[in-house]
């Protein structure tokens, strides 16, 4: 109870220096001399280092990739690894982006929750420890990374010069305690089609998605055909059919059949609506001249189809930890060769060779090539390991919350750092503000996580 007075105590200091930092713009930038992500991520750190000496830590720069405020002694150290980088700050704010103004008990900001609050909420966790003398016997490390948001190259060159934590957490995600993170494929199906000169109906362009890891809401196709007029009724009647958003229009002498589904995030945790392969369904019907591209569209419909989870790929796996994800998250058509690009999440008892072997099974013989293939490994720390189980009772001491430890499909800033897990600072049935316009943290949970960081912290390093 005494860190938890002393965190009251130091209400507003923790409320003024999220703000300073809140209003430093740091997306990144152009590279200058000691400046590795631009100026604004720079400073942002300079900023943090700066707050971190004047309550007395010892502080450390490296080359401005990352820095970190240490305190106390001893070889091994735990660390709580945060990020100071932010996403741009895009449209539709009621609030200043860069102005760290408090409305209704809320914090308003890029960066507020995602994740300056949050790092903040730690570093007073540690000053408290320290103002109270309490006794731990080993070193502690505020970790400010400083590109998390884009390339993640601020951890890789930490770990090139210094040693890894011996435990530790990243207060980027949610809470209770994260055990599990999926591992993560993301690769392009690249097809190439063979042009044919008909003057039937024809595939001109396809175009859907934006990301790999969020259901596409939107795909369109452009199709030559000789009778525009009911092809457009033919489209109308499949929508009524199948009750799929998919309309229809004349465009150029040609049609244009516009697909609307439903975004969701890949990892697929709430389900969408794929624009695309619901696209491709109708497509499987028409009766189109190229026999190439009329089998394509039939080996996406049978394997694939509307199917979110791999069965019919024949790479549906699952474990305590959850069940395999696939999702179709983009696809250009351009000079004949369709790109497609897929994001799998897989359970953390599963092996990647394993995966892909089946996937290779399943394309053998369809000229389908793989390209721009990216793989993240699964994290995974046994529910019973002294990590999870401290930052648990920590947890529920503090919030009075009976929980499970979480596995969730979405990777996070624990998979470049060992012997981390994601630990907050979003609570249970809160809104996620991350990355969205008018982003905040409540002063309540700033506060609220203060405290679970501190005890956190005592917990690891006594
Ligand atoms: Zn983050």
């Amino acid at each position: 109870m005494k860190l938890n007075n002393r965190i009251e105590e130091m209400r507003s200091e923790i409320i003024q220096a999220t703000k300073s930092l809140i209003r430093i713009k740091s997306v990144e930038e152009k590279a200058k001399p000691n400046m590795p992500f631009g100026e604004g991520v720079a400073k942002a750190l300079e900023e943090a280092l700066k707050l971190s000496k004047n309550i007395g830590f010892n502080v450390k720069n490296l080359d401005g990739y990352v820095g970190y405020a240490e305190y106390g002694g001893g070889d091994d150290y735990i660390a709580v690894l945060g990020h100071l980088d932010v996403v741009p700050a895009g449209n539709g704010w009621t609030y200043s982006p860069y102005g760290g103004e408090v409305h209704g008990g809320k914090l308003y900001g890029r960066g507020a929750k995602d994740d300056k609050g949050p790092l903040i909420a730690a570093l007073y966790g540690l000053k408290v420890i320290k103002d109270l003398n309490l006794p731990i016997s080993k070193r502690i490390r505020i970790i400010f990374g400083t590109n998390e948001e884009t390339n993640t190259k601020d951890i890789p060159y930490y770990l090139d010069r210094e040693r890894p934590p011996t435990a530790g957490f990243t207060p980027d995600a949610y809470y209770p305690a994260v055990y599990a993170e999926k591992g993560i494929i993301t690769f392009d199906i690249v097809k190439n089609i063979k042009e044919n000169q008909s003057t039937g109906t024809k595939i001109l362009n396809i175009k859907g998605g934006q990301r790999a890891n969020v259901v596409p809401d939107y795909c369109e196709v452009l199709l030559q055909t000789q009778d525009a007029n009911s092809l457009i009724k033919i489209v109308k009647a499949y929508s009524l059919k199948t009750r799929y958003e998919i309309e229809a229009m004349k465009e150029n002498g040609n049609i244009l059949v516009k697909s609307y589904g439903i975004s969701a995030p890949g990892s697929l945790v709430v389900p969408g609506q794929n624009a695309i392969m619901q696209l491709f369904t109708f497509l499987d019907t028409l009766d189109l001249e190229n026999k190439e591209m009329k089998e394509y569209i039939s080996f996406l419909n049978q394997y694939i189809g509307m199917e979110t989870k791999g069965e019919s790929f024949g790479i549906y796996c699952k474990d305590e930890t959850g069940e395999l994800s696939f999702n179709v998250g983009t696809i250009d058509m351009n000079n004949n060769c369709i790109r497609i690009t897929l994001n799998i999440r897989y359970p953390v008892t599963f092996e990647l060779e394993h995966i892909m072997e089946s996937f290779h099974h399943r394309i053998e013989g369809s000229c389908i090539g793989i390209e721009n293939f990216k793989h993240k490994k699964p994290l995974y720390f046994p529910k019973d390991s002294s990590l999870v189980e401290t930052l648990m009772k920590v947890y529920k001491e503090q919030t009075g919350i009976e929980a499970e430890p979480l596995s969730i499909g979405g990777g996070t800033y624990a998979k470049a750092m060992p012997n981390i897990i994601a630990f907050g600072p979003t609570f249970p049935g809160k809104t996620i503000v991350a990355h969205k316009p008018d982003e905040y943290i409540e002063i309540e949970d700033l506060i609220l996580n203060a405290k679970i960081y501190a005890h956190a912290i005592y917990e690891l390093a006594k």
